[in-house]
């Protein structure tokens, strides 16, 4: 009989995270202050962020242990299943064989609370009673006000205003958890106030969200911040889903040659990714992981690696990352949250010393590969997810042309059930092709006036 879920127990979930920086062969460079562009230490975070993950922001080691009632707020969806796609492989008749490891079991459909719990653990550890953070459609606002009602700590998510106008659920999705959602800009900020006075119908963006939630943080002692991706704690969270991939991998008898994952910000590509990288770096095993982004936000393939702000109005660090510019204002694909202008360090440290790669891919290609995989395997995947499944197929097709059989593992990091306006614009024909220009990518690259890296 075909084995086509492999499953692991509670005791198999993991009891550390991994921690690529101490593995790394050049580490990453350090933040700068946004006025004085000097180096920063970990203490200018404090105001915002707990102790105990500053400290993890800038860990070295290896390991770093998950507290207990970590793991077990864990099993409330933990282990994840993996698949051995049968079926895909059939339809696309390739000798290739597919796996994918699925994280859209969690309570708000994606990998988000695994970062979104740890946070909302160490927060409440430090006596923390408010947390803020923004949210763009909604995938980590609905993580985190699950996570802030589990430790029963207070949630103050602020919502770009289009998305909360037009994507409803989500929002009731993070009421239902008991946190408050505010349309972005709101006049509860100076930051938010300032925005309505000189545009009192703004539609909103990431960047002024960030600056709102940031602002609440900042002005209040027992409010702290949260952030979704991008930074290395957050990435270190997820490593409990590459973890938990290499042992049901092994289970299979199988070792991917590829593993692939949609990249926004890189919290998810660094989960599944970051454990097998270390085979690499310490095995010399020769896993190629491919980080898939949208060819309309294509900061890793043809951004540049420079020092850049986190937001729109400059006022985090600058980071060492690949950047399209702060100002960078993608066009409105589907893909929600694969519209960030820059990549976490690490990611960006690993993709300049090639021991990761990179592809973009058109949305009307993705909408085909999303589909073409629900039709095949039954879950309908989350639009970013959708990315990794096109790299997926493109891989396969390249075995099927080679005759050559490769061991594929995608990273299917969410489902798509709160996005069906997109299948449903796809499905009627409506979803264009979208390429961002070399005038338009060269035009954002030359607004950024922020320090150079040799
Ligand atoms: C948030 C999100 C992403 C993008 O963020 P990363 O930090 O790059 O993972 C991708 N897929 C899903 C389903 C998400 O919710």
């Amino acid at each position: 009989m075909k084995n086509r879920k492999i499953l692991l127990t509670e005791k198999e979930i993991p009891e550390k995270w991994y921690n690529i920086v101490h593995d790394m062969p050049n580490k990453p460079l350090p933040p700068l202050h946004p006025g004085t562009k000097e180096p920063i230490g970990p203490e200018a975070l404090a105001p915002l962020f707990p102790m105990e993950l500053i400290k993890q922001e800038v860990a070295t080691e290896k390991w770093i242990d998950i507290p207990e009632e970590v793991r077990d707020a864990y099993k409330l969806w933990r282990p994840t299943p993996m698949f051995r796609a049968y079926e895909l492989e059939k339809a696309l008749d390739t000798p290739a064989k597919i796996y994918y490891k699925y994280e859209g079991v969690s309570p708000s459909g994606s990998h988000k609370p695994n970062t979104a719990i740890a946070q909302a653990y160490y927060n409440r550890q430090e006596g923390v009673k408010r947390i803020t953070t923004e949210t763009g459609a909604g995938q980590w606002g609905s993580a985190l006000s699950f996570a802030c009602q589990h430790f029963g700590i207070e949630c103050e998510v602020y919502m770009v205003k289009i998305s909360y106008e037009q994507k409803p659920y989500r929002k009731i999705m993070m009421n239902t958890w008991g946190a408050t959602v505010h349309a972005s800009p709101s006049n509860r900020t100076q930051a938010g106030r300032q925005i309505l006075a000189e545009n009192p119908d703004s539609p909103g963006s990431l960047g002024i969200a960030i600056s709102e939630a940031v602002e609440r943080a900042a002005s209040d002692d027992n409010t702290k911040y949260a952030l979704g991706s991008v930074l290395n704690h957050v990435l270190m969270h997820q490593t409990v889903i590459g973890q938990e991939a290499a042992i049901q991998m092994e289970k299979a008898g199988d070792l991917p040659d590829i593993v692939v994952a949609p990249f926004g910000g890189g919290s998810n590509f660094a989960g599944i990714s970051f454990p097998f990288l270390r085979l690499n770096l310490e095995e010399g095993k020769n896993i190629r992981c491919i980080a898939s982004e949208p060819s309309s936000c294509p900061k890793l393939t043809r951004g540049v690696f420079r020092y850049d702000f986190g937001d729109t109005a400059g006022m985090t660090p600058l980071l060492p990352m690949y950047t399209l510019g702060h100002t960078f204002v993608p066009a409105p694909i589907h893909a929600g949250g694969l519209r960030y202008h820059g990549a976490g360090v690490v990611v960006s440290q690993l993709l300049r010393d090639k021991l990761i790669e990179a592809v973009a891919h058109d949305q009307v290609e993705c909408f085909e590969a999303g589909i073409k995989f629900a039709r095949a395997e039954g879950i309908i995947p989350a639009p970013e997810t959708n990315h990794a499944i096109a790299t997926a197929i493109r891989e396969a097709e390249k075995c099927k042309q080679e005759g050559v059989s490769r061991t594929i593992l995608i990273h299917l990091c969410g489902h798509g059930h709160f996005d069906l306006g997109a299948y449903e614009n796809y499905l009627s024909g409506h979803l264009v092709k979208h390429e961002i220009t070399s005038a338009e990518i060269e035009a954002a690259l030359a607004k950024i006036d922020t320090p150079m890296i040799d």
